[in-house]
């Protein structure tokens, strides 16, 4: 490989350094985003159990209500037999009696099933409101790390940058000016390794004349398909 090119292609893999280190720059927000729209989602779903557990409550204690005023039409029958006119009265009164006993047996155990409901409700409401607290720390766990991640890269594309610049004073003009297109155009890969007779950019088997320009070394060997820069592995 000729000394220019040796220079571009120096230039070339800064280049595929600061873009690694760019994208993850980039992908910090959106993990961060990810993570916040999932904490948001099960808060959202920990405040619906929460209105669905305040409403159960809000019948659990109907139904005790409703149980509290049978008992006490019961007590109010059971006196009213004591004062019985007549056998037939009396029969009545203990037929009527029978009847709300067996009301409120069956009331009592809705009672009792809305407790019971209200427990296990109370239990899952428990459950999530735990796992959020635990989701709210591990964010504010990642947020840190991942703020640091970013600074890190910050500072490492900073000193690739200056790398950069000085390692693209090596490379002759021209040369250069049709790198930085070809770069705008295909991002960190304008230039690309030859790997089994093939372009590594558009994967398209190279002309022989492309393959012997290469082996020559001196030009700036392009690939005859997608125009991007190539170069021979030390190894090739
Ligand atoms: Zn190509």
């Amino acid at each position: 490989m000729s000394g220019k090119l040796q220079a571009l292609r120096k230039v070339a893999a800064l280049d595929s350094r600061i873009f690694e280190l760019e994208e993850k720059q980039r992908q910090i927000p959106k993990l961060l985003q990810q993570k916040e729209q999932a904490l948001e989602e099960a808060r959202q779903k920990l405040a619906e159990k929460e209105a669905g557990l305040k409403a159960l409550r809000v019948k659990a204690e109907l139904k005790e209500k409703e149980l509290q005023d049978a008992e006490q039409a019961t007590i109010k029958l059971r006196n009213q037999i004591n004062q019985a006119k007549s056998n037939k009265e009396f029969q009545a009164l203990q037929h009527e009696i029978l009847s709300h006993e067996a009301d409120n047996a069956r009331l009592e155990d809705a009672v009792l099933q809305h407790l019971q409901k209200v427990d296990r409700q109370k239990e899952e409401r428990d459950t999530m409101a735990e796992q959020v607290k635990k989701t709210e720390a591990a964010l504010a766990e990642d947020r840190k790390r991942l703020e640091k991640d970013g600074q890190h890269a910050e500072t490492g594309c900073e000193k690739l940058r200056k790398e950069r610049a000085a390692a693209s004073q090596e490379v002759p003009p021209d040369i250069f000016a049709k790198y930085e297109r070809l770069i705008s155009r295909r991002g960190q890969t304008a230039m690309v390794a030859v790997s089994g007779g093939s372009c590594q950019g558009c994967f398209m088997t190279l002309r022989p004349e492309t393959m012997a320009q290469l082996k020559k070394g001196g030009d700036l060997v392009t690939c005859h398909s997608c125009g991007r820069i190539l170069y021979l592995e030390e190894s090739a």
